[in-house]
């Protein structure tokens, strides 16, 4: 069920709203703008009814606030006015609001309406969702990788928890694609990230295709040794799917592996974090490729197989 937030002072009209609804959404109502703002902030809404007329801050103030907000300004806000409110229905659509629902409500026209604004929404997450997912192997593309990283650094500087950003990369892939062929290629990279994902599963954990045969993934409050143990499980894992490599550089395919724990504030950025990921990448290919090299928070490396 989706979620609907209607901000009202209004109870009886809040209540009315709610009723012509809840049948179908999950709805929540606020009393004030203050109230809304937060509710807002901590919860995802498919959609918020906002009166325009309320004591305290108002409904364009609080509609300002909204679009301002990361979280909230993607969330589509129908404004409830009268209908003698010509200039307020404009100004509040020049604010960026979907559109706007006159009192005295109409039951089958406000819920026509709303049921419309939701299916936009849903429509316009669903393309979102997919620009961000690699259509070959079901995880998070180089775009999703982009926007994720730089949210989750973010977070991780403001709660000053250590960071980890790894890069995996297939040992003499071109190899491979040229002794098996390109589709079975792509079919080795599908098998390597289902294998790495289902180690990747928890709420602080990101895993994402960057590029081509290159993975990149992130883990936010553990320490260096605890995520590198849990690198060397993934690496030991694909290497365990005991898929047949070229017999004339391995005997089945693996990745190397090249990761780094930093505690932020840290100097630099995640960008900073990512190239010296790669740098240890570049080392584990180096000496020898399967295996994991780490570069840990007192930026000493640490090797798996010395
Ligand atoms: P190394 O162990 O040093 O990583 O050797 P490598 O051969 O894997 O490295 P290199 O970067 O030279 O080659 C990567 C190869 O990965 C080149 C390309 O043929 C292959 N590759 C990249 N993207 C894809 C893809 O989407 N599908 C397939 N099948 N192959 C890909
Ligand atoms: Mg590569
Ligand atoms: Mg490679």
């Amino acid at each position: 069920m989706e979620k609907i937030l209607i901000v009202d002072d209004s109870v009886v009209q809040a209540v009315q709203l709610k009723a012509i609804l809840e049948d179908t959404y999950d709805v929540t109502i606020a009393q004030t703008a203050e109230d809304g703002l937060r509710r807002a902030s901590g919860e995802s809404y498919a959609l918020i009814l906002l009166d325009v007329v309320m004591p305290g801050m108002d409904g364009f103030t609080l509609l300002k606030k909204l679009q301002e907000e990361i979280i909230t300004q993607s969330v589509p806000v129908i404004l409830i006015t009268s209908l003698s409110d010509v200039e307020h229905e404009q100004q509040g659509l020049v604010l960026g609001a979907v559109d706007y629902i006159t009192k005295p409500f109409r039951a089958p026209i406000v819920k026509a309406r709303v049921d419309a604004h939701i299916k936009l929404y849903q429509y316009r997450r669903q393309v979102e969702q997919q620009s961000m997912t690699d259509q070959l192997t079901g995880i998070a593309n180089r775009r999703g990788h982009d926007s994720e990283s730089t949210a989750r650094w973010k977070e991780a500087v403001r709660l000053r928890i250590p960071f980890s950003v790894c890069m995996f990369d297939i040992d003499h892939f071109k190899a491979y694609n040229d002794t098996f062929g390109h589709p079975a290629g792509d079919r080795v990279i599908a098998a390597i990230a289902k294998t790495a994902a289902s180690y990747l599963q928890r709420n602080t954990d990101f895993f994402a295709r960057y590029g081509g045969e290159e993975f990149v993934a992130l883990t936010v409050g553990e320490r260096s040794e605890k995520v590198m143990e849990h690198l060397k499980k993934i690496r030991q894992a694909i290497e365990n799917l005991h898929i047949p490599h070229d017999p004339s550089v391995s005997e089945w395919v693996t990745v190397s592996i090249g990761g780094v724990t930093v505690i932020p504030p840290a100097k630099g950025s995640y960008a900073f974090c990512l190239k010296l990921a790669d740098t240890m990448l570049y080392e584990a290919k180096k000496q020898g490729r399967n295996r994991v090299i780490w570069l840990d928070e007192q930026k000493q490396q640490l090797w798996e197989k010395p």
